[in-house]
């Protein structure tokens, strides 16, 4: 059950004077309460996505993963064994949530074509597909081989990538490889962790 700030100083309220008149104190039943809202779900363990901080989090999720079942995320909160924040989460790392359970949230390739000015959809293959037909022919026009001064550089200059804080350590290492395979030079990743 979901409870609004003001639920919870009616509550407060409540069990204040539950404790003030009858003698008993409500103090073990909410804690309790607390306990429920995570006791069936999973926890998986993550990086928040705004910001290169890269905050650890952990995602607390109902659903028993079975194919028919849509997880749902019930609660996202700092992950006190990460060495970077500790257990703490800034207000827009706080709202997490929000942005996972979020109708708006995009979960598909999208293109827009040179001068157009709509996005259409297209599939993850003729995405990769297309990709791989830009980057070879980009390589194939303008990979440089020398340089000015006639010294063997075999760069790509015309490519660069961009990666992000949720990128793993093995995910980055199979990055450079690839680009460096390419003869990309600009690499460069939005978070110092
Ligand atoms: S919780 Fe805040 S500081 Fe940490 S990564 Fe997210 S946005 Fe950045």
């Amino acid at each position: 059950m979901a409870s609004s700030r003001r639920d919870f100083l009616k509550i407060g309220a409540v069990g204040g004077t539950a404790a003030a008149v009858f003698g008993f104190d409500l103090k073990p039943a909410f804690a309790q309460l607390r306990e429920l809202k995570i006791e069936r779900a999973n926890e998986t363990r993550s990086t928040c996505p705004y910001c290169a901080v890269g905050c650890g989090t952990i995602i607390y999720t109902i659903g028993d993963r079975a194919k028919n079942v849509t997880a749902q995320v019930v609660h996202v909160e700092g992950d006190p064994d990460h060495p970077t924040n500790r257990g703490t989460l800034c207000p827009k790392g706080s709202s997490l949530q929000q942005e996972i359970m979020n109708d708006r949230r995009l979960l598909k390739p999208l293109v827009r074509r040179p001068g157009g000015t709509e996005w259409e959809d297209i599939s993850w293959d003729d995405a990769i597909s297309e990709i791989a037909r830009r980057v070879k022919k980009t390589r194939d026009e303008t990979f440089v081989e020398k340089d000015a001064a006639g010294h063997t550089v075999n760069r790509l200059e015309s490519i660069a990538w961009i990666g992000g804080c949720t990128d793993t350590n093995e995910f980055n290492y199979l990055v450079v490889k690839a680009m460096h395979a390419l003869g990309v030079v600009h690499l460069e990743n939005q978070a110092r962790v």
